[in-house]
């Protein structure tokens, strides 16, 4: 008989990422500097409000200071730039999240490229995408890093295992894709064009499912053992939350699977909060030692 289902929970896991950060924290407080996050939130999108308000509540927590800017909707593409910009240059703000997605006449795009780098704490910006892609040290964005502490913390064996990735955003399947591939994993990216998706999910050792369709990945395809990390959220036809995996059936053959919600959602802010208080620790060491690498590289 098939073990029983490890369910990967996110929120505890997250709770637990959240304490370590907010002794990260303390000891860069003791330094002199208070790690500090900019939201910039353009217009006023409900789910928007919703996820920018979890950031701030989580991060007020963790001790981080947390100043959130709301331009009008109608702000212009220069003025979004300057603004971000402007926080660039700010020595009280360490990280900066442009909360996506922006008003249709926004280049999202550009407004990324304006943000400083070092403080690209959604690891979006083209030198952190170049980091990551080039095995450097950078700011590596929140969700695929969340399904990376996931596995770590459940000792979810990585190397040497065939990692199938369903998704190939920017946001989540390509930078996961190459964090599996830093860990040794064997990587298959999958989309929306892939022949046989059913065959390919079947080979995989760890899945990772980030497509944004609900039940998209069947149970049965699952291959018995198999680690599943759901990062889809979907309404179901019920009108709940749920995952791009059907839940109830992979549980039968998975060897641990995260639940929606509660899986890699919570594990998003929590990989933020690490990430502002790195870019913190990284402006302090390179003020005492300038020209050298950092211990964060950024
Ligand atoms: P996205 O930019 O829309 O990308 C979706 C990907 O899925 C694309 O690469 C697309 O392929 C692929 N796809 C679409 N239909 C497919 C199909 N039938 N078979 C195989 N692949 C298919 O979405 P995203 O930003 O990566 O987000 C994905 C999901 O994760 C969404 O539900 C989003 O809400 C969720 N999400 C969750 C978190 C979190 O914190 N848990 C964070 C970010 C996103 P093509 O490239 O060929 O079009």
């Amino acid at each position: 008989m098939k073990d029983r289902v490890r369910i990967m929970d996110g929120k505890a896991t997250a709770a637990l990422v959240r304490a370590e950060v907010a002794e990260d924290v303390a000891r860069i407080v003791e330094r002199g500097v208070r790690p500090g996050l900019a939201v910039v939130l353009v217009g006023d999108d409900p789910a928007s409000e919703v996820y920018v308000r979890n950031k701030d509540r989580a991060a007020t927590e963790a001790g981080i200071a947390v100043r959130t800017l709301r331009p009008e909707a109608t702000i212009s593409q220069p003025d979004l730039e300057a603004l971000v910009r402007e926080l660039g240059a700010d020595g009280s703000v360490h990280g900066i999240l442009v909360q996506l997605p922006l008003p249709a006449q926004l280049d999202p795009a550009g407004v990324v490229e304006a943000i400083d780098p070092r403080k690209d704490v959604d690891g979006l910006h083209p030198r952190n995408v170049a980091a990551l892609a080039m095995d450097l040290p950078g700011l590596v964005p929140c969700t695929p890093a969340g399904c990376i502490e996931l596995c770590d913390r459940y000792g979810i064996e990585l190397a040497g295992r065939h990692a199938v990735v369903v998704g190939r955003s920017q946001l989540v399947g390509k930078p996961v894709a190459q964090l599996l591939l830093a860990r040794n994993a064997t990587v298959t990216i999958c989309h929306s064009r892939t022949a046989d998706l059913a065959g390919v999910v079947g080979t995989g050792d760890v899945i990772v499912a980030a497509v944004g369709r609900a039940g998209l990945i069947r149970g049965e395809w699952i291959r018995p053992g198999a680690c599943v990390l759901d990062v889809g959220i979907n309404r179901g036809a019920d009108g709940k939350l749920c995952g791009d995996v059907e839940f109830g059936a992979a549980s039968a053959r998975a060897g641990a699977i995260t639940p929606v919600p509660g899986g890699v959602g919570p594990m998003t802010i929590a990989m933020l909060l690490k990430n502002t208080a790195r870019a913190a620790e990284a402006a302090l060491d390179a003020v005492a030692s300038p020209g050298r690498t950092t211990g964060a590289g950024i």
